[in-house]
């Protein structure tokens, strides 16, 4: 693996990145409501990423469903990931997962969030604070010298507890010049993990993203080739944020500070 240990300056420029990025999904979750679009959302993230001189991430990576066609990624209720937005209408009580990426001056954030459109039942907001609660302890937890399953043990743990499940499949990532920079970065402890922790130092930047889900972890790919949904229909959340490791701790450089 060949990590790549951001400078400071690095660090400020992937910040000024992820202010982009902040804005951008504060903007998108004002706008999460009955009767919208997932289209919508797409649409005002481009024009917005336009107005900010920021270049759009997702848009063209190539997977097996083809060039990703959005801006976002628009993800609904048993959506874990990769949703494709569309002209599908936000209902009252759906969960939007929004994920949104771009690179400025040659540096990218990433970051994500669920948002409940109208009202929803407990258990679905337990479920969407218990995911933004777990991106939290990695934020407080997380210091320079430790390994990440130390971190990671208590983000899992904190989550099971509230009877959920971390998805497996998919993880978080070093991010840099490019969106995705080694190492991996899972929201669960295995033993691939133990023999290959990542000792968090100081310049690493990573986007640390849990995915949640009410029933079991298991996840498959819809036939778009790119929708990831539970594989028992129940829903899921998500949050990221970019992160550095510094000498004062860690640092979010996607929620606009
Ligand atoms: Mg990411």
């Amino acid at each position: 693996m060949a990590i790549k240990l951001k400078s400071p300056r690095e660090i400020e420029l992937i910040r000024q990145a992820g202010r982009v990025v902040s804005r951008v999904l504060s903007r998108l979750g004002e706008m999460v409501a009955p009767g919208v679009t997932t289209g919508d959302l797409d649409a005002e993230a481009e024009r917005l990423t336009q107005q900010l001189g920021a270049e759009a991430l997702f848009k063209g990576v190539p997977g097996r469903g083809g060039p990703f066609p959005g801006t976002i990624c628009a993800s609904i209720n048993e959506q874990v990931v990769h949703g494709i937005p569309s002209d599908r209408i936000i209902r009252d009580g759906d969960l939007v997962s929004i994920d949104y990426g771009c690179r400025l001056e040659g540096y990218c954030g990433d970051a994500a969030a669920t948002f409940i459109a109208g009202r929803t039942d407990p258990q679905v907001r337990r479920l969407v604070s218990a995911t933004r609660r777990m991106l939290e302890i990695a934020i407080e937890e997380s210091a320079a010298g430790m390994m990440w399953s130390a971190v990671v043990r208590q983000m899992q743990k904190y989550v099971e507890n509230q009877g959920f499940s971390v998805v497996r499949e998919f993880v978080g990532h070093g991010i840099g010049r490019q969106m995705h920079e080694d190492p991996k970065v899972p929201n669960f402890v295995s033993r691939d993990l133990l023999k290959r922790d990542i000792l968090l130092e100081e310049g690493l930047v990573l986007a640390v993203e849990p995915m949640v889900t009410m029933g079991s972890h298991e996840v498959l790919v819809e036939e778009d080739g790119w929708t990831v949904v539970t594989k028992d229909g129940k829903p899921s959340a998500h949050f990221e944020h970019t992160m550095a490791v510094t000498a004062d701790g860690i640092s979010v450089l996607t929620n606009g500070s």
